[in-house]
């Protein structure tokens, strides 16, 4: 990584990280040192906060077409994820074993405390194998459900290969089966948390349960996220104290982190439409300059994807070297997902739709964002083919495959 070559910073790695937009930051320095007093205290400077907690979350519920009172601040996805499985788990009543269905393209932060308590016998886990697309399959997901099931929880789009999951379909199926079973389970969660910055919120549509939100995958503060809490789901807290989010949630509201997340949001919900046309003709200009590389494979359904989302496997190379080697051009982009990059092993969503091993080990993923621009993914795709045909030179996995 040499410094003495002015390189090109090309941020494609949206999907891991957003920057925070200047608006959102603008909203929320007041509430760090002008409106900081503890929104639940009784005086009127924490009535004040209080305030604009509320405000907030009325914003946001509208956004989601839900009520005030069925939003739950968190601390980000991976919370927001934990509460909906372990509260739901905890509340129901309980079968001899509790059955839940998921997706095995699922993020970390559902698949880990589900196989979790599968391991120590708590639960009975369906995993539902996506498509060779990335697609969950709405009819395998409610052809599933057995009497003990409790809980679905299937991602609305997926954080490495962008596909799109039939969550509305999915819900309105199960609604039926509970209208026939006159049961008010099992609940439906989604992990919205890639989808938030792109795709239609409306949990009236979707008809989902709960549904999980975070700040930092749409331009708003890291760490700060939410659970849509649907009025009447049984849920139980996880962390337990002051009683803060009506019980669900105590710790005193992260009132800058709430503000933020909430003006992020009001400003992904007025851009999606123009900004998810503009990155779909950039998205597509990007797959056509990579898929001109000899012996390369876009991972997951071309069009049932996010706008800014291009996976991409390249035979006989390893995405780690190539992801080095980009970022020495100044390319940021990621291999697997962000959370499991500190690992080596290929990507469970990537292994999920079939391919092999080689394959899976050499995808690389590019996520678009608001400042990505057309000589960007130019960039990117010339400097892409040399990096390629120079690791394919010196590739291992190209001479040996004793391994396999
Ligand atoms: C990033 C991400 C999470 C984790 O969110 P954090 O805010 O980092 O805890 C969960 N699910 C999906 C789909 C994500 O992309």
């Amino acid at each position: 990584m040499t410094k003495a070559k002015k390189i090109r910073p090309v941020y494609m790695d949206h999907a891991a990280a957003t920057p925070l937009d200047a608006k959102v930051l603008k909203a929320m320095l007041p509430f760090f040192d002008k409106t900081y007093a503890n929104p639940s205290s009784l005086h009127s400077v924490g009535q004040e906060a209080g305030k604009h907690v509320a405000v907030a979350r009325k914003e946001i519920s509208a956004i989601l077409n839900a009520h005030a009172d069925e939003m739950i601040f968190t601390s980000g996805g991976t919370e927001s994820d934990s509460l909906a499985i372990t509260g739901v788990l905890e509340a129901v009543p309980k079968p001899q074993l509790p059955h839940v269905i998921t997706s095995a393209i699922e993020h970390p932060a559902v698949l880990e405390p589900l196989t979790d308590l599968e391991r120590k016998g708590k639960i009975e886990l369906t995993v539902i194998k996506p498509s060779k697309q990335g697609i969950v399959s709405a009819q395998e997901v409610v052809s599933a459900i057995k009497p003990n099931t409790v809980l679905i929880s299937v991602m609305y789009a997926n954080n490495e290969i962008g596909t799109i999951q039939p969550i509305g379909d999915i819900g309105r199926a199960l609604l039926k089966y509970r209208s026939e079973h006159k049961s008010a389970l099992p609940y439906f969660h989604t992990d919205a948390c890639q989808a938030a910055g792109y795709l239609d919120l409306n949990v009236e549509k979707l008809h989902v349960d709960l549904m999980s939100i975070n700040g930092g995958k749409i331009y708003g503060p890291k760490g700060t996220g939410l659970l849509f809490v649907r009025r009447g789901t049984k849920i139980a807290p996880v962390q337990r104290g002051g009683g803060q989010e009506r019980g669900l949630r105590s710790g005193t509201e992260n009132v800058p982190g709430i503000i933020g997340l909430s003006k992020a949001l009001s400003m992904a919900d007025g851009s999606r439409e123009k900004e998810s046309k503009r990155l779909i003709a950039l998205r597509d200009r990007l797959v056509e300059g990579l898929s001109k590389i000899p012996k390369s494979r876009v991972n997951g359904h071309l069009e049932n994807r996010l706008p800014n989302n291009v996976n991409i496997s390249f035979m006989d190379i390893e995405g780690e070297a190539a992801m080095l080697y980009l970022d020495a051009k100044g390319i940021a982009c990621s291999t697997g997902s962000a959370c499991a990059s500190s690992s080596l092993d290929p990507s469970h969503v990537i292994l999920a739709l079939g391919v092999s091993y080689e394959a899976a080990h050499g995808s690389l993923r590019f996520s678009l964002g608001r400042s990505t621009t057309r000589a960007d993914v130019d960039y990117v795709v010339r400097e892409m083919l040399p990096i390629v045909e120079m690791l394919r030179k010196i590739s291992p996995v190209s001479l040996d495959m004793s391994h396999f």
